[in-house]
């Protein structure tokens, strides 16, 4: 179904693949010049999560603000093209979403979930985040 211009779509389509999205890339380049290692898309936990720091117990996941449906984010719209289609598939990755972290933290995980505006916004108050959790997370297991 050809529901788009050339442009917009070519600009869906960067959008598109959960994997390797340009914010993700820049956090765990972050991450692993602060000296943290970690595993990517896991597929034994649910919905392949994208960082996973065993370490700490501590489970990142970075939504595209799109494909996430971010709510009060600009790029969380749905497309005036084809509204209900957008809606309904949308609503479901969100519900997807909830409920991954639902199991994860069931199988003892603790979560963070960031988007890709809050990344491209302030990479550093992101890391800020996660060092402040990381160090909970330590003294939670003493
Ligand atoms: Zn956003």
């Amino acid at each position: 179904m050809d529901i788009w211009t050339k442009n917009k779509r070519s600009d869906v389509m960067s959008k598109i693949g959960s994997k390797n999205t340009k914010p993700e890339i820049l956090l765990r380049k972050e991450l692993f010049k602060n000296g943290f290692r970690y595993r990517v898309n896991d597929k034994r936990l649910p919905g392949k999560p994208d960082i996973i720091l065993k370490k700490y117990n501590l489970i990142i996941m970075v939504n595209g603000c799109f494909w996430h449906y971010h709510k009060n984010c600009p790029e969380g719209r749905i497309p005036d093209t084809n509204k209900l289609y957008w809606k309904d598939k949308l609503l479901s990755n969100r519900r997807r979403d909830k409920k991954n972290i639902y199991l994860l933290k069931k199988l003892g995980w603790k979560t963070m979930v960031f988007w890709e505006c809050e990344i491209e916004k302030s990479l550093h108050k992101v890391l800020i985040k996660i060092i402040k959790k990381m160090k909970k997370s330590l003294k939670d297991s003493d």
